[in-house]
């Protein structure tokens, strides 16, 4: 794995994002941002996932001005998602949002991304310049590659911000297309020195999603590229926290709770391993410390594929083996399989 790409570190909240700081992960709420109770009932909820960083989508007046309340309700950093109306924007800074995320294509003349820029600066609030390979702005060369015309995008309006002194800048510049979007963050990973949100965009529903996500940003953060990730799922906005983690927790840059490991099953197993190991994974969900734990389908083979974990269970005909770093502690019950080898995780 190449060593982490150095950016210029900014603030959005209590949150750094880059600068060597820890990939932080995020995600958007999927309500109604005017409905406050419910906006502010779904961060909670992303609070207890250990969410990082949410964005809210202000499509107008009544959004923006409902982050004051949604703030006061909330303890995670808040950025305001603006699309075509700078004035929203100003709005959503006056509200107390902690950070901007603008996608320059539809955002429109330099002089209202000044005034954005220029209000952002005064109270420290750092803007994201979202390009999406969607809604490029009309000025980008349709001849390059969509890669180089998101680039070009993204470093016009760097300029733009660069121009006006501002430079508490984050870019993203994300396509559905994984190779596109990792070829347009390796390319301005060495133009510019601001951190970098990476992401798929409308990835899709889970099964498809978590996968696309996983390569193209797994393939980034395996080359040193990359200080905060947004999986974008097609389903509750936890299952991108809980994918982002994992996607970090894979590469080893991050220990976020337990480590499932469990064995695909096969002829020798004797029980039904997929129900046991969906079963404790329900389970881990509640757990917070970072363990690694094993469910295998066989007593033979079991615990020495997963010697490396913690603790594990290795199970055969109606009975199943506890164990702990790749030795057996005791044998149990097949039926007392879930209790006893969550007994031994809460204890570790
Ligand atoms: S642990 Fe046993 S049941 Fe599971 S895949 Fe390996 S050999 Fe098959």
């Amino acid at each position: 794995m190449k060593r982490r790409r150095i950016s210029k570190p900014i603030q959005i909240g209590k949150v750094t994002i880059g600068g060597g700081a820890p990939i932080v992960v995020q995600t958007m709420t999927k309500t109604d941002t005017r409905n406050v109770m419910s906006t502010i009932a779904q961060i909670k909820e992303l609070e207890d996932y250990d969410c990082e960083l949410v964005r809210v989508a202000v499509p107008d007046t009544e959004a923006a001005q409902a982050i004051r309340a949604i703030k006061r309700g909330i303890s995670l950093p808040l950025i305001a998602d603006i699309h075509f109306d700078y004035r929203l924007a100003l709005m959503a800074l006056e509200a107390g949002a902690d950070g901007l995320r603008l996608n320059p294509g539809n955002i429109g003349e330099p002089e209202k991304v000044k005034a954005v820029a220029r209000a952002a600066k005064e109270r420290d609030v750092p803007i994201r310049i979202g390009v999406n390979a969607g809604s490029l702005p009309k000025a980008t060369n349709p001849r390059l590659p969509i890669a180089e015309q998101m680039v070009e995008a993204a470093l016009k309006q760097i300029q733009l911000l660069e121009s006006l002194n501002f430079d508490l800048i984050k870019v993203s510049l994300k396509a559905f297309d994984v190779p596109t979007t990792i070829k347009a963050y390796q390319d301005i990973a060495r133009k510019i020195p601001y951190p970098l949100h990476i992401g798929i965009t409308e990835a899709g529903t889970p099964r498809r999603g978590v996968i696309r996500s996983a390569v193209g940003i797994g393939t980034l953060l395996y080359q040193g590229i990359g200080d905060t990730i947004r999986v974008s799922l097609t389903a509750h906005p936890k299952e991108e926290v809980i994918a982002g983690y994992e996607i970090l927790k894979s590469l080893n840059l991050r220990q976020h709770g337990p480590v499932l490991v469990s064995c695909p099953s096969c002829g020798r197993a004797e029980v039904d391993i997929v129900k046991l190991a969906e079963a404790v994974e329900e389970e881990l969900i509640k757990i917070n410390k970072p363990i690694k734990v094993a469910v295998m389908g066989c007593v033979v083979n079991g615990p020495g594929e997963a010697k490396d974990a913690d603790i594990g269970i290795a199970c055969g005909k109606g009975k199943a083996v506890l164990f702990k770093k790749g030795k057996k502690i005791r044998t149990i019950k097949e039926k007392d399989s879930l209790s006893a080898l969550m007994a031994e995780v809460e204890k570790f």
